[in-house]
């Protein structure tokens, strides 16, 4: 069961849950549908609309066209807690230029491989040479050997070095910290390993937390979702969300 509009607050992951993964991360496509669903959506919900995205949170609000009241990006390292207002950090640590150069000569060496640059990390995508994956992870899993302040991760095709220190949990917290989150009940949706740490936070604080895969199918599925709940005849779940602590 959903907690009601009234008392929700929703958070949505962006890539793979609101957009369909695309080659690219610059290649999504962004319908005018789901802007409209999730502009009626933020009304509904007395403003708690926010995306915890791993992206910058400049690219998230220039896709959504700033809808969303707050974004979290970077995997919880950086957040845009209201609209208009400026970006907030936490203290986490930035990874040595050494590493980006490693990142830089992979990139050369694989055909298709892409380099994104974060503000305090990289994503190396090889979703353009699947061949390369591995390879990929071998050259970057040393440069964590014995170090703690940053992690390896995972991500859709995709390997993504990131401090350690803040997650999509710590992004959820701290959102719902935030007037006119505060007091509500979280509903997270995401699609991916990471967003488990998510969904995890959201039943913590009270609220549900769904994974698309098992709920929606995908994130067609999510769109149709949101759809429905923003003209406010399609709120409850068909598929009840399975609890994952
Ligand atoms: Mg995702």
């Amino acid at each position: 069961m959903l907690p009601p509009p009234d008392r929700a607050a929703l958070l949505l992951d962006m890539d793979g849950t609101l957009l369909d993964i695309a080659p690219t991360p610059d290649s999504v496509v962004v319908a005018p549908s789901l802007l409209a669903s999730l502009t009626a959506l933020r009304t509904r919900l007395g403003g708690a609309l926010a995306v915890i995205s791993g992206r910058p949170v400049e690219q998230v609000d220039a896709l959504l066209t700033a809808i969303p009241t707050a974004v979290s990006g970077e995997h919880g390292g950086a957040l845009r807690p209201a609209p208009n207002a400026a970006i907030e950090r936490p203290d986490l640590p930035t990874a040595p230029a050494a590493w980006l150069g490693v990142a830089e000569r992979l990139v050369a060496g694989h055909r298709g491989a892409l380099l994104e640059r974060k503000a305090r990390g990289f994503v190396v995508h090889y979703r353009l040479a699947p061949h390369a994956g591995l390879t990929i992870r071998a050259a970057l899993a040393p440069l964590l050997v014995g170090r703690t302040d940053f992690v390896l991760m995972a991500a859709h095709m995709a390997w993504e070095i990131r401090p350690n220190g803040a997650d999509k949990a710590s992004a959820v917290r701290a959102v719902m910290a935030r007037p006119p989150f505060a007091g509500r009940l979280p509903i997270f949706i995401g699609d991916d390993l990471t967003d488990r740490d998510a969904i995890a936070a959201a039943e913590k604080l009270g609220g549900v937390g769904l994974f698309v895969p098992d709920v929606f199918g995908d994130a067609a599925g999510v769109r149709g979702w949101l759809a429905g709940a923003a003209t406010g005849d399609g709120w409850a779940l068909r598929r009840a969300p399975e609890r994952h602590r």
